[in-house]
């Protein structure tokens, strides 16, 4: 049954909360439908914290969610998830990972049972020419996605799939692969890139990680930078990141915080407007600067 059949059998039925069940599930499993270009994202996760503390980000989470059309989906590209190849979560019902360790138990018990989509995974992995994407039935959702998707969609009512970064390719891999999903923001997906552009934990000033808006001098520059080439859209010194001097070097000391960064550039259109939020340096030697495109 398609999706009007189901709504037209649905007039004739009394309104129950069965029925009203019914009709969630048909919203979660029918098909990708045409919608108007979705925003694509790219969010500063920082500390896994963020997932149950009430602070100035997880307010700018809760914002950007307002501010832009509901999903029908969401695919997230998060620094946590690296593998030799690219993988997409296939499953129906993703688990929530908590792949951390030394936090308090209040944050291993925070589980976010948004739904997966098979039919998204099989959708991205029919697009990308680039290489095989492979449908994973491992994975699940890792603090990447779930600690910044919680405050976006707190009822978990959006259908999650995961993208991992393949450890082996370089930056340019990474932004023509992106590049290749592009039509999903004309499905009502929202695509986000989980990671954080700068970001040196072996250099973090511990006794300032509250402290916010402290940035190291090589911080500050390195964001100041790539916050121009971003808002010029200006890609080229952002995909050639270890050209860009010794600043870039300490910002990004391994990629897989930076990457999702890319994919989410990547499927910018000409003259679409792009804009900056929760733009801080804390700690000395992160940002969680976050970025909205469309
Ligand atoms: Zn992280």
């Amino acid at each position: 049954m398609n999706r009007k059949t189901f709504l037209k059998s649905l007039a004739v039925l009394p309104l129950t909360a069965a029925t009203m069940k019914l009709y969630e599930l048909s919203k979660m499993t029918e098909p990708l439908s045409n919608t108007d270009k979705m925003p694509v994202l790219f969010l500063g996760h920082g500390s896994p914290m963020n997932a149950i503390e009430e602070n100035e980000f997880v307010a700018g989470f809760r914002n950007i969610a307002k501010e832009i059309p509901k999903p029908n989906a969401i695919l997230c590209i998060s620094a946590h998830w690296e593998t030799s190849g690219t993988f997409v979560t296939a499953m129906q019902n993703p688990s929530t990972i908590h792949d951390f360790g030394g936090f308090p138990k209040e944050l291993f018990a925070v589980q976010y049972p948004a739904p997966g989509s098979p039919d998204l995974a099989k959708e991205t992995k029919a697009l990308v020419k680039k290489t095989k994407v492979g449908l994973d039935d491992q994975w699940g959702l890792d603090h990447g996605a779930w600690s910044v998707i919680k405050h976006l969609y707190p009822n978990a009512d959006v259908p999650v799939i995961q993208m991992s970064l393949d450890y082996n390719k370089p930056a340019q891999y990474h932004y023509e692969l992106a590049q290749e999903i592009k039509s999903l923001r004309e499905k009502g997906v929202l695509v986000i890139g989980s990671g954080n552009i700068v970001h040196n934990l072996r250099m973090v000033a511990w006794d300032k990680l509250n402290a916010s808006e402290y940035g190291y001098d090589w911080a500050i520059e390195a964001s100041e930078k790539m916050k121009k080439f971003i808002l010029d859209s200006d890609h080229d010194p952002l995909i050639n990141y270890r050209s860009q001097g010794k600043s870039f070097d300490l910002a990004i000391p391994t990629p897989e915080h930076y990457l999702p960064l890319l994919y989410s550039l990547a499927l910018k259109e000409k003259n679409e407007q792009v804009s900056i939020f929760n733009d801080k340096a804390i700690g000395g030697s992160l940002t969680m600067t976050s970025v909205r495109i469309g």
